[in-house]
C-alpha cells in the first residue's frame, strides 16, 4: 500500500518547512544557534498546529550531526535514525496512555542513562497535561536537577492542566491556530503536486471547516478527493462536508434590521432540514455578527476570514448595527450556544432565540438620550433612526410599506411608549440616574 495521508505525507522536516509558526521556529533556531539550550520546554496550543512536528525537529536538530543554522540536516546517522523511529537517544511519550506513576519512575530510571549517538537524550511528551498528579510530582523532581544530557519537550492543548511548578520550569512557548490563507496555500501546494483540480472557494470551505489547524485541513482535503476525484469544486465539496450555507447569516442580520419574524421559523426549518448541527449554526452565526462588527468598526473586511464575494457582502453592512446592538446580539447567542448545549428542543430554542434576536430593541446610549432631550427632538430620534437603518438595507429585503408607516405615527404620537422602550434597554441602575437626568432638565414626568 503506497497511499501516505497528506498530513503525514506534508509533516515538514525542517523549521523553514513548519506552516504558520514563524515566530516559534526562528526563536529556537537562534537558540540552537547561540547554543542557548533549555532542558525543559513546553509547547502549548490548539491541536493540528504543529506542537509535535516542532517538538520532532527540534529533537532531531539538537542531536543532529551537521546541524545547518539551527536545522536537521536529515541525512546524519541520528537524524535518519530519527526518521526511521529507530532513535534510541529521542523517546516520544504519549501522555495520555503513560499517565501513571510506575511510566513515569520508569522515564526517571532512563533519564539517567547517558545518550548513545548524540548529544542529549531526549524526551517527548505529548498531551502532558494527561498526567495525575503523582505522576507530575515525580516529574518535577527530574526538572528540579536535570542531568546534563537530559532535555524534555513537553506538548499540550490544555496548558491550564499543567501545574505551575512544571510550566515555571520550560521554555513556553505558544502556538497559534493557523490562518486562514496560509491554510490554504499549502492545499495548493498539495493540490499541485498531486494534480488535483480545486476551487478558491472549495480551498475556503475547507480551510474555514479545520478552524485554524493545518492536520484537520489536510484530512478533510484527503477526504474531499476521495469523496470528489481529481476535478473539485465548490458545491461538492459544501454538499461533502454538510457546509451551513453563508446566505442564511445574512438572511437573519436582514431580518434583524428588518424586524422579519416569520425569517426566524424559516430559517429554523432549514437547519433542521438540511440536518445542520444547531450548536454550529449558533457558533457560525455568532462569528457573522462579530464580522459585522469589525466591518463596522474598521470600515473594511480586514478583520473577516471569507471568499472575496462575501466579503463584498459585509461592505454593505457599514452604516447599518450600532455598535452596542451588535454587542449585545453577541453576547445573547453566546448564551444560546451554551443553553443548546442542554436544551432537550433544540429546534424550539433555535426558534425562540431567532425570534428573539429579530426582536430586539436598538439600545439607546445615556449619552445620545441627554443630547436628544437636551435638543427636545426626542420622537424625531427615533423615527431618524429607523428610516437611517431601512434605507441602507433596501437593496436586500422589501420592506412592507405599511408597516414601515405606521411605525413612524407611532413613535411621532406615543412619547410614552417610546420611553418605556428604552426603559427597556437601560440596565436597573440607569433608569433611576436617567429620570434624575431628565428631571433636572425640567423635561417630561416618566412614571
Ligand atoms: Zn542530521
Amino acid at each position: 500500500m503506497d497511499y501516505v495521508v497528506s498530513a503525514r505525507k506534508w509533516r515538514p522536516k525542517t523549521f523553514e518547512e513548519i506552516v504558520g509558526q514563524e515566530h516559534i521556529s526562528k526563536t529556537i533556531k537562534n537558540a540552537i544557534v547561540n547554543n542557548r539550550i533549555a532542558h525543559a520546554y513546553l509547547f502549548a496550543g490548539p491541536r493540528g498546529v504543529g506542537k509535535t512536528t516542532t517538538a520532532r525537529i527540534l529533537a532531531k536538530a539538537l542531536n543532529c550531526q551537521n546541524n545547518i543554522n539551527g536545522e536537521p540536516c536529515n541525512k546524519c546517522e541520528s537524524c535518519k535514525a530519527f526518521n526511521e523511529s529507530q532513535s534510541i537517544d529521542i523517546i516520544e511519550i504519549d501522555g495520555a496512555s503513560n499517565r501513571r506513576i510506575e511510566e513515569i519512575r520508569t522515564l526517571r530510571e532512563n533519564v539517567k542513562y547517558a545518550p548513545t549517538t548524540g548529544s542529549y537524550k531526549i524526551f517527548i511528551i505529548d498531551e502532558v497535561h494527561m498526567l495525575t498528579t503523582e505522576s507530575f510530582n515525580a516529574l518535577l523532581k527530574t526538572l528540579e536537577e536535570p542531568p546534563e544530557h537530559a532535555i524534555f519537550i513537553f506538548a499540550t492543548t490544555d496548558v491550564h492542566k499543567v501545574p505551575l511548578t512544571i510550566i515555571s520550569r520550560c521554555q513556553r512557548f505558544d502556538f497559534r491556530r493557523i490562518e486562514l490563507d496560509a491554510i490554504k496555500n499549502q492545499l495548493v501546494k498539495i493540490a499541485e503536486s498531486d494534480g488535483v483540480k480545486i476551487d478558491d472557494q472549495a480551498l475556503t470551505f475547507i480551510a474555514k471547516k479545520a478552524d485554524g489547524a493545518l492536520r484537520d485541513a489536510q484530512s478533510l482535503f484527503d477526504q474531499v478527493i476521495s469523496f470528489g476525484g481529481k476535478e473539485i469544486d465548490s458545491t461538492v465539496v459544501a454538499k461533502m462536508l454538510n457546509l451551513i450555507d453563508d446566505e442564511v447569516y445574512f438572511n437573519i442580520s436582514d431580518a434583524v434590521l428588518n424586524k422579519d419574524f416569520l425569517e426566524a421559523f424559516e430559517i429554523s426549518k432549514l437547519i433542521y432540514d438540511n440536518g445542520w448541527n444547531y450548536i454550529d449554526f449558533i457558533m457560525g452565526l455568532t462569528e457573522h455578527f462579530r464580522n459585522i462588527l469589525t466591518v463596522i468598526l474598521k470600515q473594511d473586511t480586514s478583520f473577516v476570514e471569507a471568499t472575496k464575494q462575501i466579503k463584498k457582502m459585509y461592505l454593505e453592512y457599514i452604516d447599518t448595527f450600532k455598535e452596542p446592538d451588535l454587542l449585545r446580539i453577541i453576547t445573547y447567542l453566546n448564551k444560546t450556544e451554551r443553553e443548546l448545549k442542554i436544551s432537550q428542543n433544540q429546534k424550539l430554542l433555535m426558534e425562540i432565540a431567532l425570534s428573539h434576536l429579530i426582536g430586539m430593541e436598538s439600545t439607546t446610549t445615556i449619552t445620545e438620550l441627554v443630547k436628544n432631550i437636551q435638543e427636545g427632538n426626542f420622537p424625531e430620534y427615533v423615527e431618524k433612526k429607523n428610516e437611517k437603518i431601512n434605507s441602507s438595507r433596501q437593496m436586500h429585503k422589501k420592506r412592507s410599506e405599511q408597516t414601515f408607516s405606521e411605525e413612524k405615527t407611532e413613535a411621532k404620537t406615543e412619547t410614552h411608549d417610546s420611553v418605556s422602550n428604552i426603559d427597556s434597554n437601560l440596565s436597573k441602575d440607569e433608569i433611576p440616574l436617567i429620570k434624575a437626568i431628565i428631571n433636572e432638565l425640567g423635561g417630561k414626568e416618566i412614571r
